[in-house]
């Protein structure tokens, strides 16, 4: 009963087109066709426990055979099985419509196009010259046929020899597609899509090694883990398990921090566990490394658009049948189900975080330099995540105590509230580099935050919008008395002559240095405050770390390093050089600079302090004061 007939489709011949535009992911048609084998598998098992099947289940797994010599890779499986009808309903019928015009739109997302058509099946034609299937209905009394096709949209279809329910698909792989007969390339492919697939996959046999070389056992070689942490239920697992599930994720990592089990049923179904990594430093991080699953069928590691940005910097697993997987991902980001499901994720990150906070503060503060940076990043991306964060994020003091927003206002607005009545939060970057300035701050009775990570820039710009009247200003950016302004600064009573001659005195002895201008700066601060400070401007400093850090600020990152060099006119040495270089001309008042020792010593002490004195300058400032050591 030999039988020919064309395919269904309405475009002339669908598979130059398969073959043509399909090319970037041909390698899906395996996960395609070994997903298909464990579906006909699946519904048998439920057949049986409903009592529709009523013979022996046997064993149900799927194999996948290599043959080099015959060219062929088999995929079988001892699931359902088709009839002829029904070979003639799924494979032959593929009905769609306006397939021209859906595939230019598509052409380079080979997923959308196999998932919106239910290609599945037809991805084999991307590597094969010609299929086969030869299957058997679980049916009673069913015959096995045998479906054959080359490629063009002529297929047979006839009798069949085969004892065993169930199907196999024999693909007859193409020159260009060699690859796919290289066991380790099967090997390969399996465990990127396959590797959690709930009926077992084998290929091939164990091997173990004899004599010094590989040998086979008799043992079948499963590739995959048929029951995954993520389907199992929380209660019955303990920490061991999902350390253990994260290694075999993540081979050779740092233990995660936490974890989430995430299980769904209503409104959208979602199981998965996501962890916290380990954060060593900033370089560490890693996104795509969550990976997307649907059913146990590997689909992507590039999760962007299904979960939020933050939370692309946990690893984990999420599987969701709800996920409309095959479509494009513009699709996907307007898709109402994958909006709840990212609103769901952030809600239990969230709880989870919150919980620990609540009932281990210890360990969570423990923890807080890896969490740091995925909070903030949350807190500066996601309104509704900087709603729950407010209430765990900490602010870390420079002598490394932890507070939570609330609890850091309290500590500092009596004592850091200016004349204007805001709040200012004083913070500094580097604790050594800056010590100078802390230190000063320290005495005065501030409290200063270290903001040393990468987004805390962020942080302040983003704070002091949230924070009703606040301020965040670094330690070096004014001096003491400026930088918390708590009354009205004294006025400078200098003439223009005078301010021009004193400017004279230390900008000409200022040594030059790269991409940095000083702009000279008068102010009537305390006797006993310091005669000559650097500081640089907040609003200034911010602007250019922001430009190193995004594009299109470049304006700000190309502009010189802008200091304030603070003279504090009411301090007696600069009362004395004012005093002294009165009434004199520009080269005067060079030579009176050159030669006064204790110029030069301010200058380099204020540079010193600010991590500023370097190379010839520092060298020349240790020598002077060797020799000065040394009289
Ligand atoms: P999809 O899997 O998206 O429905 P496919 O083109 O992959 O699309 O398959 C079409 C249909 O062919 C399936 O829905 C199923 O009914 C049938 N089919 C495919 N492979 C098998 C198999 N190994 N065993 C039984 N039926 C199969």
């Amino acid at each position: 009963m030999e039988q020919k007939g064309k395919i269904g489709v309405t475009t002339e011949n669908i598979f130059p087109i398969i073959k043509k535009f399909l090319y970037s992911d041909h390698e899906i048609f395996l996960r395609e066709l070994v997903s298909n084998a464990v579906d006909a598998t699946q519904k048998l098992k439920t057949y049986s426990s409903i009592g529709e099947y009523k013979g022996d289940l046997g064993s149900l797994s799927v194999n996948v055979i290599v043959d080099k010599d015959k060219g062929t890779l088999t995929i079988s499986d001892k699931g359902i099985g088709m009839t002829n009808e029904e070979i003639d309903k799924y494979i032959n019928q593929i009905a769609f419509s306006s397939a021209n015009e859906f595939l230019d739109k598509y052409k380079n997302d080979a997923n959308s196009i196999i998932g919106h058509f239910g290609l599945g099946f037809y991805s084999s034609f991307m590597v094969s010259k010609k299929v086969e299937i030869i299957t058997k209905s679980y049916k009673d009394g069913a015959e096995a046929v045998k479906w054959s096709c080359d490629g063009s949209p002529e297929y047979t279809i006839e009798k069949a020899e085969k004892e065993e329910r169930g199907t196999d698909i024999i693909l007859y792989i193409d020159d260009e597609n060699k690859n796919f007969l290289e066991k380790s390339e099967i090997d390969r492919l399996l465990k990127k899509y396959c590797r959690f697939l709930p009926v077992p996959i084998v290929f091939g046999k164990k091997t173990e090694w004899k004599d010094g070389k590989s040998v086979e056992t008799e043992e079948d070689n499963v590739i995959n883990d048929t029951n995954p942490l993520w389907t199992r239920k929380p209660a019955d697992l303990k920490d061991e398990d999902y350390k253990k599930f994260y290694q075999e994720l993540y081979p050779f990592s740092d233990e995660p921090m936490f974890w989430i089990h995430l299980n769904v049923d209503y409104p959208f179904k979602l199981t998965g566990i996501l962890y916290f990594p380990q954060v060593k430093s900033n370089i560490d991080l890693n996104k795509n490394k969550i990976q997307l699953y649907s059913n146990q069928v590997f689909v992507t590691d590039s999760v962007e658009g299904i979960v939020p940005e933050f939370l692309t910097l946990m690893h984990g697993v999420i599987d969701s049948p709800d996920i409309p997987l095959n479509v494009s991902r513009s699709y996907l980001q307007s898709d109402q189900n994958v909006k709840k499901i990212s609103n769901h994720i952030t809600k239990k990150v969230a709880d989870r975080l919150e919980d620990i906070f609540k009932n281990d503060r210890a360990q969570f503060e423990e923890k807080w330099d890896s969490l740091k940076l995925f909070i903030e990043y949350g807190i500066l991306t996601d309104e509704k995540f900087y709603d729950r964060a407010q209430k765990f994020c900490l602010l870390k003091n420079t002598d490394g105590k932890a507070f939570t927003f609330e609890e850091y206002k309290t500590l500092i607005s009596t004592n850091q509230t200016d004349k204007g009545g805001n709040v200012i939060y004083l913070y500094a970057s580097n604790k050594e580099e800056q010590y100078a300035y802390i230190s000063t701050a320290k005495d005065k009775g501030y409290d200063v935050i270290l903001f040393d990570g990468q987004l805390d820039v962020h942080m302040a710009g983003f704070l002091e919008q949230k924070f009703e009247k606040s301020r965040f200003v670094r330690v070096d950016s004014d001096t003491i008395d400026n930088l918390i302004q708590k009354e009205d600064m004294k006025e400078v009573k200098l003439s223009d002559k005078e301010k021009e001659n004193l400017s004279e005195v230390f900008k000409s002895q200022l040594p030059s240095i790269d991409k940095t201008e000083f702009i000279v700066d008068y102010k009537a601060l305390s006797e006993t405050s310091q005669p000559l400070q650097i500081t640089q401007n907040e609003f200034m400093r911010r602007m250019k770390e922001m430009s190193a850090m995004q594009a299109g600020m470049s304006f700000y990152g190309d502009m010189p390093n802008s200091y304030n060099l603070v003279l504090n006119v009411e301090h007696p040495l600069i009362k004395k050089i004012v005093a002294d270089v009165e009434g004199k001309e520009k080269e005067e008042v060079d030579a009176y600079a050159k030669d006064n020792s204790k110029v030069r010593q301010l200058i380099d002490l204020a540079l010193l302090s600010n991590g500023m004195l370097k190379g010839e300058a520092l060298n020349n400032f240790i020598k002077r004061n060797m020799d000065s050591v040394n009289e």
